[in-house]
């Protein structure tokens, strides 16, 4: 992402942590006559706990209207169609089923049923079992009945994000990456911010969105103790070839500590099953484990009898940011000045991020910040052509005005020279940057056919050298030891 020297910057809001939450509070805050910058520790935005997940935007039922994070999710569900509209990123609301496979679970089902109600989730159905093949004929044959809360959908976390800071940045935010809070002090009435470069960014208001660091930023800045506690998930990605994939998102009847081992027809035609739920300790273990992985295809296979090892194209997890309580913990905090806390931002976070951008403007409010509202805000994105989704005779309009877009790259997932050279002109100049912005090297050959292209177009486009080509940040040199 196009990143700021933070070297001059002086700032009403500084926000730590650039995923889902940081990002749609920065939007959102874009609209008012405010100095805001968005920093983070890594080389790329939505690169913490935003980068692997389910990608669902839930449907509303999975909890009672007593959590924080419940409400947010009713709310920022209802946002997400003018989103897609403003910043053009791919969104499906493909519905949800929760398929009982006997009498017992339908109890549940009927527990869920009644909360998506008094939750107010839209259009949320009962469905007996001839419903639910018809809504979705590959489930298990042994499926009871279940619940259809035709609001869920899928989109792609990352995706939603880059397009989140491009329309705050666009509207004046300034980004400011590899920037890693170590220190912060008061300096008058603000805070002097250290990176652990020597880096330094002052600002009147903090906003400590961190995800799976947030309890190490609060400390710093003095504010709440509080333990953020990482639980694993892990997932295998099917390809879309795969038989298994299903029409609406799938998933089991919950359990105590998540919402089950799903089959998830991702918005770009792949198929994702999973995620386990395991408690960790080590905040960067993101390794996967071979019986975690059984544990998925026999879950999955449960909902899905298709569901082939052969059609896994590859496996990753993802760490969730819990608390204690389960909730999200966003106020402003009683011990550190004009410092808000945004944690604990485990699932429905995708969801509810927009409601959360919402609910903190509101507290970066109440906290004393004026907010004046820009005349000239602009909520659009410019959209970027994909050569994939263009029939033939746009194609052909596409590629005469660039022929760059006839030259694809990424086979797998279709991706032109001209895309790849568009993200590298936005800022992401890592394999990584590009593969989440493009998808290229999301394929089926997992980047083994497209990579070295990619490189030869990162060295043509920036004039880096093969030495400073990097997967995602510093230490991640690719080819440090081949030259
Ligand atoms: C396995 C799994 C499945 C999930 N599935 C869903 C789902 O289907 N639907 C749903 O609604 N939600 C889901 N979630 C939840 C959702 O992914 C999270 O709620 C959301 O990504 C949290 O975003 P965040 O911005 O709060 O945290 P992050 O994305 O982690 O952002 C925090 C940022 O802070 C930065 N940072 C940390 N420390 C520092 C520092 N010292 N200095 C500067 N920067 C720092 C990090 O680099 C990071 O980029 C899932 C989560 C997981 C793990």
């Amino acid at each position: 992402m196009a990143s700021t020297d933070a070297a001059a910057v002086r700032a009403d809001v500084a926000i730590i942590g650039a995923g889902l939450s940081g990002s749609c509070i920065a939007r959102q805050l874009s609209a008012y006559e405010l100095d805001i910058v968005l920093l983070d520790k890594e080389c790329d935005v939505s690169m913490g706990v935003s980068r692997a997940n389910s990608g669902i935007v839930h449907g509303g039922f999975h909890h009672n209207l007593k959590y924080l994070k419940s409400r947010l999710e009713i709310r920022g569900n209802l946002m997400y169609d003018r989103l897609q509209r403003e910043l053009d990123f791919p969104f499906k609301r493909c519905g949800i089923l929760v398929a009982a496979l006997n009498d017992e679970e339908m109890k549940y089902i009927d527990h869920l049923y009644t909360q998506g109600v008094e939750n107010g989730a839209i259009g949320i159905e009962m469905c007996s079992r001839e419903r639910m093949f018809e809504l979705e004929p590959k489930l298990n044959p042994d499926c009871v009945g279940g619940l259809h809360a035709p609001g869920g959908g899928v989109l792609e976390p990352y995706r939603f994000v880059f397009s989140v800071v491009e329309s705050a940045q666009k509207n004046g935010v300034e980004v400011v990456t590899n920037f890693e809070v170590v220190h912060a002090e008061r300096a008058g009435e603000r805070y002097r911010i250290h990176a652990a470069d020597g880096r330094q960014v002052e600002a009147r208001y903090v906003v400590n969105a961190a995800g799976l660091f947030a309890d190490r930023v609060s400390e710093i800045f003095g504010a709440e103790e509080f333990q953020i506690i990482p639980r694993k998930g892990e997932y295998f990605l099917l390809d879309r070839a795969t038989e298994a994939a299903p029409q609406r998102v799938l998933f089991p009847v919950p359990t105590k500590v998540s919402k089950g081992m799903l089959v998830i027809p991702t918005v770009e035609g792949t198929v994702l099953i999973g995620p386990t739920a395991q408690e960790i300790e080590d905040k960067e273990d993101v390794s996967t484990n071979a019986d975690q992985l059984n544990l998925i295809l026999d879950q999955a296979r449960k909902m899905v009898p298709k569901v082939s090892q052969t059609d896994v194209i590859t496996a990753f997890s993802g760490l969730r940011p819990a608390l204690a309580d389960g909730d999200f913990y966003i106020d402003i905090s009683a011990k550190a000045p004009n410092f808000i806390q945004v944690a604990g931002i485990q699932s429905p976070g995708l969801t509810a991020a927009p409601a959360i951008g919402e609910y903190v403007k509101d507290l970066v409010k109440k906290a004393g910040c004026s907010l004046v509202e820009k005349a000239d805000w602009d909520p659009y994105v410019s959209k970027l052509p994909r050569i994939r989704d263009l029939g033939p005779y746009e194609a052909d309009n596409l590629v005469n005005a660039n022929p760059a877009y006839g030259n694809v790259v990424c086979r797998c997932e279709e991706i032109s020279e001209a895309e790849i050279v568009e993200a590298i002109r936005r800022g992401h100049t890592t394999l990584d940057g590009i593969k989440y912005f493009t998808r290229a090297g999301m394929g089926r050959c997992q980047g083994g056919f497209c990579s070295y292209k990619i490189i030869k177009l990162l060295i043509r486009e920036t004039g880096m050298s093969y030495k400073d080509i990097q997967k995602c940040g510093a230490g991640s040199e690719l080819l440090r030891d081949a030259l």
